[in-house]
């Protein structure tokens, strides 16, 4: 199994992973023409793509998630709550194979195993995945607003992680952002800051954990120095062992083997 990201950020994330010849995109948030470009600097074609999963209708996640399965023949893969915000957000679901899923029930897209969990953040009914091979688990958790046991038992024993590291409490607080803001991405339904991230990463069983990456950092209230900061500190590992998905980069293929 191996995994890779497109871009992570509030201005598109867009993950993709592969087992056996199965490939999945978590989100669309990027544009179908830079989605592709962005696929072809891993060396894939949006062709060879067996579905796009969708966490929430957001639009750095969603955004972009019917035109490119459209475009492509792609299956979108989302929750009954989110397909309904798509349709408020008048996102025409036109030539698009829409498949539904619920936010505790697993399923599969070819080798790979699929259990989406449920989280609180501000959406309709948001959920996060955790992707499988049988041997292999990999945890992604973007936009989280308070961690729960049950995202804590689903990411235990994970083999890698991709976790939300959106700010730096302090940096938020002093930003320019209004006030209904600040309290919005930093409230029980918002976004994860960096020592909410290391918290959660200590409570986590860490003992199959191969790779760490901290996403969706904000970029006027972060650093990514900072996120690594935290995680490394959560696995009591040097710094540069955490990697860091930029928005312009996301991060290159890593490997489960
Ligand atoms: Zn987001
Ligand atoms: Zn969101």
């Amino acid at each position: 199994m191996r995994f890779a990201s497109l871009g992570s950020g509030s201005k598109g994330n867009c993950l993709v992973a592969e087992a056996a010849g199965s490939r999945v995109l978590i989100d669309c948030g990027l544009s179908p023409r830079e989605t592709a470009r962005r696929l072809g600097r891993l060396g894939l074609e949006p062709g060879g793509l067996h579905a796009i999963l969708v966490t929430h209708e957001h639009d750095d996640h969603a955004g972009h998630a019917y035109a490119f399965g459209a475009q492509h023949a792609i299956p979108v893969h989302l929750t009954h709550g989110t397909r309904r915000a798509q349709e408020e957000a008048r996102r025409s679901a036109d030539g698009v194979e829409l498949r539904m899923i619920e936010g505790r029930e697993p399923f599969a897209v070819g080798a790979i195993r699929v259990e989406p969990f449920t989280v609180p953040h501000d959406a309709r009914e948001p959920v996060q995945f955790v992707l499988g091979d049988g041997a292999r688990r990999l945890g992604v958790l973007t936009d989280l607003g308070a961690s729960t046991s049950h995202v804590e038992k689903m990411l235990s024993g994970c083999d890698a992680l991709v976790l939300e590291t959106n700010h730096e409490l302090e940096m938020l607080w002093a930003s320019d952002y209004p006030r209904w803001l600040k309290e919005r991405i930093s409230g029980p339904f918002g976004h994860l800051d960096n020592v909410s991230a290391e918290r959660l990463l200590a409570a986590l069983d860490r003992s199959r954990l191969k790779h760490v990456i901290a996403a969706h950092l904000s970029q006027q209230n972060n650093h990514a120095d900072l996120a690594r900061a935290a995680l490394a500190r959560a696995l009591g590992c040097s710094e540069d062992w955490v990697g860091v998905a930029t928005q312009e980069e996301g991060f290159g293929w890593r490997e489960l083997n």
